[in-house]
Parts: C-alpha cells; structure tokens; sequence
C-alpha cells in the first residue's frame, strides 16, 4: 500500500513540475522540435515530389503507421515518454537515474574546451548507442522491444520519436554512462545538442542527401533506410545513431547499391490497432520472450553443470 501511495506521490510530482513549475519549458522544447519537423518537411519538399513526402502522411493522408508516429513524436516532445518510460520498467529506470545522481561523477571533460567536451559526449553516447542497438538486435528479448520502431511502413521525419517507452528507459540509463564519466555538456552548446537531435528527423525523411557525407560523417536518409528495409540482405547493416563510421569500423555498413525499398516487417501484429494498445502488446511480447530466454538459460546451465533436478536417480 505504501509502495502504491509511493508510486503515485512520485508521478504527480513529475506531472507537478514538468507541467506546472516547468510548463515554459516544456512548451518551449515543445515549440522547437515542431519547428524543426516542420523545416524538414520544408526541406523535404523541396527535393521530392508532395506525394512522396512525410508532410502529406502527417498532414493529409495518415496511415495506421503514421499515426502511432505522431502519437509517439507528442510524447516525446512533451517529457510525456519519460514517465511511460519510468513505469514500463515499473519504476526501474527512475531509480538507477536517481541513484546516478548520488554516485561520484568523474566529469572528466569538464577539463576540455567546451567544444571538445560537446564532440566527446557525441562521440561516446553514439558509440554506446552503437553498441545498444546492435544488442536491441541480436537478442530475441530486446528486439520484442526494438521492432516496435521497425514496424513504420513509411518514413517520415516523426518516425525518429517511435520507440517503445522501455527502450527508451533503457536508452536512459546507458546515457548515463557518458553523463558520469565525461559530464554533461553545459547550456552553452544546446544549439549543437538540438542540431544532432535533428539527424534523427532527417534520417527518417525523403531528403536524398548521401554522398561522402552521409557515407562517413553523419548517415544519411538513404543508409537508415536500408536499416529499416524488409530486404533480407539489408539486415543487421547500418546500425549507427549520428556517425557511420561505427558502422565502418565494425563491418556493418551496407556496401550495395540501394534502388527501392520497402520499409516495415513482415509480421502483421503492429499499425493495426491503437499505438497504446500495441506497446501494451509489446511489452507483453518482451516479458514473455524474456522468461523463455532465462528459462533456457537456466536449462542449458543445469545441463553443463550435470544437474538433475527431476528428483531421479
Ligand atoms: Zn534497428
Ligand atoms: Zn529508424
């Protein structure tokens, strides 16, 4: 009982300060993502022609796919994702974030230039985002969790905000990592922090920028898009979040011509109902896959140590 009248003490006080005491702030980040949306589809449209661009699925014509992508841009935009975050892993992410605040932080690049400590903080959490999103895919648990993002059948620049809120959770905490050791970079750079925010909307849009920039420096449109192809040969390939050259450096990077691509999975369980009725289902779907993987897990380990626990002879 305590615990509940906890739980509900914790979530109104987040409602509390992010929509009371922070509303300006709220509002304003709010503001500046719209913005940026709105000069990608800008961008967009001037590049492709009005029926292949993401302005027309959001404005105009919404698919099921589409749908579930402004449903999930608003919670992300509006701080809402980082409360479901908080009670999909039933509290868990809450509590490592809040007892990271309480560990010794190294803050290690507060002793760099400001310039320098911004471009390691990127370099660091894509790394580890690299690596994180790699795992989202080698693990049957994980991708129960991941292929919600996968399950766009179209792109548009919103589809960068579709993530399942325990992905999101776990995205929390392994930014902690770089938050502890190197520091977070100060306010002074929040214009380069919201600019590399943007790569994400840019990333699922139509904008056929590539070339030897989006080869090696930031991935293009064209390269996440081979990510989220149904292709069988487009598989497990470009993986990184800002800089491909993990993906160089790794042996990930599709090499191939790319010509047409169908986005989306073959499976038919997402862009059917409502978005909350599907992350529900996901989730569901990760608990179960999860348990059967310790299960076998437990299994295999019995089985190497000799164990018969059957109670034979
Ligand atoms: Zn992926
Ligand atoms: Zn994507």
């Amino acid at each position: 009982m305590e615990l509940i009248e906890y739980a509900f003490g914790k979530i109104g006080s987040f409602l509390y300060n992010t929509y009371y005491l922070n509303l300006h702030q709220t509002a304003v980040g709010f503001a500046i993502y719209l913005c940026l949306v709105l000069a990608v589809f800008a961008v967009e449209l001037f590049y492709v022609e009005y029926g292949k661009s993401g302005f027309r699925r959001v404005f105009f014509e919404r698919s099921k796919s589409t749908i579930t992508d402004i449903v999930f841009f608003v919670l992300q935009t509006t701080g809402m994702i980082a409360l479901f975050a908080a009670l999909s892993s039933l509290g868990l992410s809450y509590f490592i974030m809040e007892s990271a605040n309480n560990l010794a932080h190294l803050d290690l690049g507060n002793r760099l230039p400001g310039w320098a400590h911004v471009m390691l903080f990127l370099v660091l959490s894509d790394f580890l985002s690299y690596w994180q999103h790699r795992v989202m895919h080698w693990s049957p648990a994980l991708w129960r969790l991941h292929e919600f993002h996968h399950a766009a059948e179209e792109f548009n620049a919103l589809t960068a905000h579709r993530e399942h809120p325990l992905e999101k959770a776990i995205n929390m905490v392994v930014l902690i990592i770089p938050a502890l050791v190197i520091g977070l970079p100060t306010s002074d750079f929040s214009l380069v922090m919201i600019a590399f925010g943007a790569v994400g909307f840019v990333k699922h849009s139509a904008i056929p920028w590539h070339g030897w920039f989006g080869t090696y420096v930031i991935q293009s449109a064209r390269d996440h898009s081979v990510h989220h192809s149904k292709l069988c040969e487009h598989h497990n390939r470009n993986f990184a979040n800002y800089f491909p050259i993990w993906d160089h450096l790794f042996g990930t990077y599709y090499e191939g011509d790319v010509t047409s691509i169908q986005l989306g999975l073959d499976r038919t369980y997402f862009n059917k109902t409502d978005p909350l009725r599907e992350t529900i289902a996901t989730q569901i779907r990760f608990v179960g896959r999860a348990c059967k993987s310790v299960r076998t897990h437990v299994e295999q380990f019995r089985q190497q140590i000799g164990l018969d626990l059957s109670g034979r002879r």
